[in-house]
Protein backbone atom coordinates (compact mmCIF):
# COMPACT_ATOMS: atom_id res chain seq x y z
CA UNK A 1 0.00 0.00 0.00
CA UNK A 2 1.17 3.53 0.61
CA UNK A 3 2.99 2.40 3.84
CA UNK A 4 6.83 3.07 3.70
CA UNK A 5 8.99 1.21 6.68
CA UNK A 6 12.25 3.03 7.65
CA UNK A 7 14.35 1.11 10.09
CA UNK A 8 16.06 3.29 12.74
CA UNK A 9 18.93 2.28 14.87
CA UNK A 10 18.61 3.06 18.31
CA UNK A 11 20.13 6.43 20.15
CA UNK A 12 20.32 8.24 16.06
CA UNK A 13 20.06 11.87 16.14
CA UNK A 14 18.34 11.20 13.76
CA UNK A 15 15.09 9.75 15.63
CA UNK A 16 14.69 12.72 17.76
CA UNK A 17 14.11 14.11 14.05
CA UNK A 18 12.08 11.88 12.94
CA UNK A 19 9.60 12.14 16.80
CA UNK A 20 9.22 15.46 16.50
CA UNK A 21 7.97 15.72 13.05
CA UNK A 22 5.58 12.50 14.49
CA UNK A 23 4.50 14.84 17.46
CA UNK A 24 3.92 18.42 15.39
CA UNK A 25 1.85 15.93 12.99
CA UNK A 26 -0.38 13.84 15.13
CA UNK A 27 -0.31 16.42 18.66
CA UNK A 28 -1.90 19.57 19.50
CA UNK A 29 -0.18 22.20 19.95
CA UNK A 30 -1.84 23.65 22.77
CA UNK A 31 -2.48 20.91 24.67
CA UNK A 32 -0.09 18.09 23.03
CA UNK A 33 -3.06 16.16 23.01
CA UNK A 34 -3.65 14.18 19.94
CA UNK A 35 -5.34 16.31 17.05
CA UNK A 36 -8.73 15.40 16.38
CA UNK A 37 -7.18 13.12 13.24
CA UNK A 38 -4.91 11.23 14.82
CA UNK A 39 -7.47 10.48 18.26
CA UNK A 40 -10.42 9.38 15.26
CA UNK A 41 -7.56 7.45 13.35
CA UNK A 42 -6.60 5.48 17.04
CA UNK A 43 -9.95 5.28 17.87
CA UNK A 44 -11.08 3.45 13.94
CA UNK A 45 -8.30 1.57 14.62
CA UNK A 46 -8.62 0.02 17.86
CA UNK A 47 -12.15 -0.58 17.06
CA UNK A 48 -11.30 -2.77 14.57
CA UNK A 49 -8.92 -4.20 16.68
CA UNK A 50 -10.99 -5.19 19.49
CA UNK A 51 -14.35 -5.61 18.06
CA UNK A 52 -12.57 -8.46 15.60
CA UNK A 53 -10.86 -10.00 19.15
CA UNK A 54 -13.99 -9.78 20.86
CA UNK A 55 -12.12 -7.46 23.60
CA UNK A 56 -13.25 -4.85 25.51
CA UNK A 57 -13.39 -1.27 24.49
CA UNK A 58 -14.21 2.05 25.61
CA UNK A 59 -14.16 5.69 25.29
CA UNK A 60 -14.79 8.77 26.76
CA UNK A 61 -16.17 11.95 25.21
CA UNK A 62 -14.85 14.94 28.05
CA UNK A 63 -16.14 18.96 27.64
CA UNK A 64 -15.31 21.44 29.66
CA UNK A 65 -18.45 22.78 31.52
CA UNK A 66 -19.14 26.54 30.76
CA UNK A 67 -16.00 27.20 29.27
CA UNK A 68 -17.23 30.34 27.25
CA UNK A 69 -17.97 31.93 30.57
CA UNK A 70 -14.52 31.27 31.77
CA UNK A 71 -12.80 33.07 28.45
CA UNK A 72 -15.62 35.70 29.34
CA UNK A 73 -14.41 36.26 32.84
CA UNK A 74 -10.82 35.67 32.78
CA UNK A 75 -9.61 36.46 29.29
CA UNK A 76 -8.92 34.19 26.58
CA UNK A 77 -5.24 33.16 27.54
CA UNK A 78 -6.73 31.90 31.11
CA UNK A 79 -8.85 29.38 29.04
CA UNK A 80 -6.02 28.39 26.74
CA UNK A 81 -4.17 27.62 29.69
CA UNK A 82 -7.34 25.82 31.59
CA UNK A 83 -7.36 23.64 28.38
CA UNK A 84 -3.65 22.91 28.77
CA UNK A 85 -3.76 22.38 32.15
CA UNK A 86 -6.36 19.78 32.23
CA UNK A 87 -4.93 17.61 29.71
CA UNK A 88 -1.70 17.65 31.79
CA UNK A 89 -3.53 16.77 34.14
CA UNK A 90 -5.39 13.68 32.33
CA UNK A 91 -2.47 12.61 30.84
CA UNK A 92 0.25 12.46 33.51
CA UNK A 93 -1.92 11.61 35.98
CA UNK A 94 -5.47 9.86 34.92
CA UNK A 95 -4.68 7.22 32.18
CA UNK A 96 -2.53 4.17 31.55
CA UNK A 97 0.34 4.41 28.66
CA UNK A 98 -2.17 2.70 26.34
CA UNK A 99 -4.72 4.60 26.80
CA UNK A 100 -4.94 8.21 24.32
CA UNK A 101 -6.55 11.69 24.67
CA UNK A 102 -7.06 13.67 21.93
CA UNK A 103 -9.01 17.05 21.18
CA UNK A 104 -11.58 16.65 19.99
CA UNK A 105 -12.94 20.26 19.46
CA UNK A 106 -12.11 23.26 20.92
CA UNK A 107 -12.61 22.54 24.65
CA UNK A 108 -13.96 19.08 23.91
CA UNK A 109 -12.01 16.09 24.40
CA UNK A 110 -11.90 11.86 23.25
CA UNK A 111 -10.08 9.35 26.18
CA UNK A 112 -9.62 6.00 24.41
CA UNK A 113 -9.19 3.04 27.27
CA UNK A 114 -7.94 0.38 25.31
CA UNK A 115 -9.36 -3.31 26.71
CA UNK A 116 -11.20 -1.21 29.43
CA UNK A 117 -14.21 -2.62 30.23
CA UNK A 118 -17.27 -0.41 30.73
CA UNK A 119 -17.64 -0.21 34.72
CA UNK A 120 -14.05 0.22 35.35
CA UNK A 121 -14.30 3.13 32.24
CA UNK A 122 -16.80 4.67 34.33
CA UNK A 123 -14.76 4.60 37.43
CA UNK A 124 -12.01 6.50 35.10
CA UNK A 125 -14.27 9.00 34.30
CA UNK A 126 -15.69 10.09 37.61
CA UNK A 127 -11.82 9.98 38.85
CA UNK A 128 -10.95 12.55 36.28
CA UNK A 129 -13.89 14.23 36.84
CA UNK A 130 -13.22 14.91 40.78
CA UNK A 131 -10.16 15.53 39.73
CA UNK A 132 -10.57 18.25 37.64
CA UNK A 133 -12.98 19.82 40.55
CA UNK A 134 -10.53 19.47 43.08
CA UNK A 135 -7.66 20.96 40.60
CA UNK A 136 -5.81 24.80 41.78
CA UNK A 137 -6.76 26.33 38.37
CA UNK A 138 -4.25 29.48 38.99
CA UNK A 139 -4.06 32.12 36.21
CA UNK A 140 -2.08 35.54 37.17
CA UNK A 141 -3.33 35.17 40.77
CA UNK A 142 -6.47 34.67 39.84
CA UNK A 143 -8.29 31.27 41.08
CA UNK A 144 -10.63 29.40 38.73
CA UNK A 145 -13.19 26.76 39.23
CA UNK A 146 -13.44 23.92 36.50
CA UNK A 147 -15.66 21.65 35.90
CA UNK A 148 -16.22 18.94 33.41
CA UNK A 149 -18.63 16.73 31.82
CA UNK A 150 -18.24 13.28 30.37
CA UNK A 151 -20.08 11.00 28.30
CA UNK A 152 -19.44 7.20 28.30
CA UNK A 153 -19.69 4.59 25.88
CA UNK A 154 -18.28 0.70 25.39
CA UNK A 155 -17.95 -1.43 22.25
CA UNK A 156 -21.06 -3.68 22.05
CA UNK A 157 -22.91 -5.96 19.51
CA UNK A 158 -25.08 -2.63 18.63
CA UNK A 159 -21.74 -0.75 18.01
CA UNK A 160 -21.20 -1.04 13.60
CA UNK A 161 -18.20 1.62 13.70
CA UNK A 162 -16.16 3.50 15.43
CA UNK A 163 -18.39 6.59 14.50
CA UNK A 164 -21.14 4.61 16.06
CA UNK A 165 -19.50 4.55 19.44
CA UNK A 166 -18.23 8.42 19.37
CA UNK A 167 -22.23 8.85 18.63
CA UNK A 168 -23.16 7.34 21.77
CA UNK A 169 -20.75 8.61 23.74
CA UNK A 170 -21.95 11.96 22.62
CA UNK A 171 -25.38 10.94 23.49
CA UNK A 172 -24.06 10.18 26.72
CA UNK A 173 -22.06 13.61 27.27
CA UNK A 174 -25.21 15.24 26.28
CA UNK A 175 -27.23 13.70 28.78
CA UNK A 176 -24.99 14.35 31.32
CA UNK A 177 -25.00 18.24 30.30
CA UNK A 178 -28.82 18.23 30.40
CA UNK A 179 -28.96 16.83 34.07
CA UNK A 180 -26.91 19.84 35.44
CA UNK A 181 -23.07 19.43 34.06
CA UNK A 182 -20.00 18.07 36.69
CA UNK A 183 -21.21 14.41 36.07
CA UNK A 184 -20.14 11.33 34.37
CA UNK A 185 -23.15 9.64 32.17
CA UNK A 186 -23.50 6.24 30.33
CA UNK A 187 -25.38 5.11 27.42
P1 LIG B 1 -21.21 23.77 27.91
O1 LIG B 1 -21.18 23.66 29.40
O2 LIG B 1 -22.58 23.54 27.37
O3 LIG B 1 -20.20 22.90 27.25
O4 LIG B 1 -20.87 25.30 27.55
P2 LIG B 1 -19.52 25.90 26.99
O5 LIG B 1 -19.50 27.35 27.28
O6 LIG B 1 -18.37 25.10 27.52
O7 LIG B 1 -19.63 25.58 25.44
P3 LIG B 1 -19.68 26.53 24.18
O8 LIG B 1 -19.65 25.58 23.01
O9 LIG B 1 -20.81 27.49 24.28
O10 LIG B 1 -18.35 27.36 24.22
C1 LIG B 1 -17.10 26.79 23.97
C2 LIG B 1 -16.10 27.92 23.93
O11 LIG B 1 -14.79 27.40 23.80
C3 LIG B 1 -16.30 28.84 22.76
C4 LIG B 1 -14.92 29.00 22.17
O12 LIG B 1 -14.60 30.35 21.95
C5 LIG B 1 -14.00 28.42 23.21
N1 LIG B 1 -12.78 27.85 22.69
C6 LIG B 1 -12.64 26.93 21.71
N2 LIG B 1 -11.34 26.66 21.50
C7 LIG B 1 -10.62 27.44 22.36
C8 LIG B 1 -9.23 27.61 22.63
O13 LIG B 1 -8.35 26.97 22.02
N3 LIG B 1 -8.88 28.49 23.60
C9 LIG B 1 -9.80 29.20 24.30
N4 LIG B 1 -9.37 30.02 25.25
N5 LIG B 1 -11.12 29.07 24.06
C10 LIG B 1 -11.53 28.21 23.11
MG1 LIG C 1 -18.17 23.03 27.08
MG1 LIG D 1 -18.20 21.77 23.61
Amino acid sequence: GNTIVKFLKEGKIENIHYEKMYDLATRDALTQALNRKAILDLIAEEFQRSSSRDLPLTILLLDIDHFKNINDTYGHPAGDYVLKETCALIMNKMIRSQDALGRYGGEEFALLLRETKLQVAVDVAERIRIAVEKQNYTFEEKQIQVHISIGVATLDSTSKSSDDLIATADRALYDAKNQGRNRVCVR
